[in-house]
């Protein structure tokens, strides 16, 4: 009984000890505030750097850490810590990743999840999600990565992380996208937008107001953030600064954000609005119905694709519009292109990360070339070695002469997409859970085969992206709300996450047609906008689901 006790008080000491190491850090980051003038000269030097700070990275997560699975691949392929310093020095940093990836030094998105075993040449390696952590992380703000792909992934984003690698890189983008001095709202899920509103503090450039687009997730994690938010801003008046609170607004309707907007324009004569490209496109809807335009406005615009269409509404409204590519294991990976040749056009942050392809096969649609990313940040949320995300798109080498080109960013990423994921509305949607109920619960109880049913992403006529549950016709009649409900009943009852956001959004609705099949043929429980094929039969009429 006294030793619990005992155990029960060292670990409130522990957590004091903690919090007070928060505070100092918190406390010297909102005291001197990272300039843009300092992050260009940052981004600069570790553009030029890029191989002494893979080395040094390999040197502290991998080579340092006894218990990094990428260290087992390492040593599974021969490679002790001089090999690789010789290698990168002979044959430059992407060389060598590649022949790291070719040797099995890598991890698939899968594996990096941890929902399946990492087996390379002879070896099997039983992984989990939190291997992948960064084992030094030091004062954090709790994340989790949208997806309803298991029960969640938690993972503390360090602050140091938040103001050396983060924020250097929105510095960059609003300088690119003609921001640097606009007042900034945000308008995000929860979560992102407690990390951009710490980035931004940390930036000097705390926004002026903070909206959240979905319910927060669980009351004790909003009780932890508030703690420390709260401490961020005594801290901050300290010095005479306001900062606002995250968390006044968790749920924000449009009319909210938009009146926000044109109030905060009026007096500072322009502002920014960080959001996702969904949300942005109903603005400008908004916007039309009453009359206004969205002159002097920039939409800085994550977590979905920004497509030509939806980059045309704000324009149209008078906006205009950036994209970043940002994702929680890595933080700000891609800025926007001051010049940008396609709506989605971003440099790739090569000062923070280095990425390599990887052709893969993927079921139904033939193979495809995912991206892998390399941290060379000193603090990274998640240690990353040729790990494969979700993603796969464009990569191209251009000289376009907008200020990241300026800083030493070449390499352009553009047609961004998720390879497993559905993005409407910003919430990630993995299809583990849907495959069971489009292809076994739904034929149970209404009739019809797996192929009878489908989940498509797809944008209507205003761009927005929307969900449709298509059911073939040869399922007969039925009640479509019947199947809705028990659709979403499912979605609920499963182990996941996020999928609340579309609904509040009331995105999804019901399609009678046959599926969508792919460029192969074959029919997928869910198709979504990466198939430009799709896209393009809609345009031209001759596919899509009757008038949506
Ligand atoms: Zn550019």
């Amino acid at each position: 009984m006294r030793a619990t006790a005992l155990a029960m008080i060292l670990m409130q000491l522990s957590r004091l000890a903690s919090y007070l190491g928060t505070v100092r850090r918190m406390s010297r980051l909102l005291d001197r505030p990272v300039t843009p003038e300092e992050s260009r000269t940052l981004i600069r030097q570790r553009v030029d750097a890029r191989d002494e700070r893979f080395l040094a990275f390999a040197a502290r997560y991998v080579y340092g850490y006894a218990a990094s699975p990428y260290l087992l691949l390492l040593r599974r392929a021969g490679c002790a810590y001089g090999d690789l310093e010789a290698e990168v020095r002979q044959r430059g940093l992407e060389r060598t990743l590649e022949t790291l990836r070719d040797e099995g030094v890598y991890v698939s998105f899968e594996e990096f999840k941890g929902r399946v075993d990492v087996v390379r040449n002879g070896l099997t390696l039983r992984v989990a999600e939190r291997d992948f952590d960064n084992p030094f992380t030091g004062a954090g703000v709790e994340a989790r990565t949208g997806g309803t792909r298991g029960p969640g992934s938690s993972l503390a984003v360090g602050l140091n992380f938040m103001a050396e690698t983060y924020a250097p890189g929105l510095h960059a983008a609003l300088e690119a996208v003609g921001a640097s001095w606009q007042p900034i709202v945000l308008w995000l899920p929860a979560l992102t937008n407690i990390r951009l509103w710490f980035v931004l503090s940390f930036m000097g450039r705390p926004p002026v107001r903070c909206f959240g687009i979905a319910p927060p997730d669980n009351a004790a994690a909003v009780r932890r953030r508030r703690a420390l938010t709260t401490t961020a801003r005594l801290l901050a008046r300290r010095r005479g600064v306001r900062l606002s609170n995250p968390e006044e607004s968790v749920h924000a309707r449009p009319e909210e954000v938009l009146e926000t907007l044109l109030a905060t324009r009026r007096e500072r004569k322009g502002c920014v609005l960080l959001t996702i490209p969904s949300a942005a496109v109903r603005l400008t809807g908004l916007t039309r119905r009453r009359g206004e335009s969205l002159a002097d406005i920039v939409f800085v615009l994550g977590g979905e694709p920004l497509t030509a269409g939806k980059a045309e509404e704000i324009r149209s409204a008078g906006g205009r519009a950036g994209s970043i590519y940002v994702f929680t294991e890595a933080g700000l990976v891609g800025v926007p292109c001051g010049r940008p040749a396609a709506p989605d056009d971003v440099h790739l942050r090569t000062d923070a990360y280095a990425l390599i392809q990887r052709r893969r096969p993927m079921p139904g649609i033939g193979e495809l070339d995912a991206y892998m990313f390399t941290t060379l940040a000193d603090s990274p949320p998640k240690i990353m070695l040729n790990a494969e995300m979700d993603d796969f798109g464009e990569v191209a080498t251009r000289r376009c002469g907008c200020v990241l080109d300026d800083l030493g960013l070449h390499t352009h990423l553009s047609a961004i997409r998720s390879f497993t994921k559905l993005t409407g509305e910003g919430a990630a949607l993995l299809g583990t859970d849907i495959v069971r109920i489009l292809e076994e619960v739904l034929p149970r109880e209404f009739g019809g085969q797996s192929v009878d049913y489908q989940l498509l992403e797809m944008e209507d006529k205003q761009h927005i992206t929307r969900l449709y549950l298509v059911i073939s016709p040869e399922v007969g009649v039925l009640d479509e709300r019947w199947v809705l409900d028990r659709f979403i009943a499912e979605l609920r009852r499963s182990p996941s996450q996020g999928q609340h956001l579309w609904f509040q959004a009331d995105t999804l609705q019901v399609v009678r047609r046959r599926p969508v099949p792919t460029p192969m043929g074959k029919v997928l429980p869910f198709h979504t906008q990466a198939s430009a094929i799709w896209r393009d039969a809609v345009l031209a009429g001759t596919a899509g689901p009757a008038a949506p």
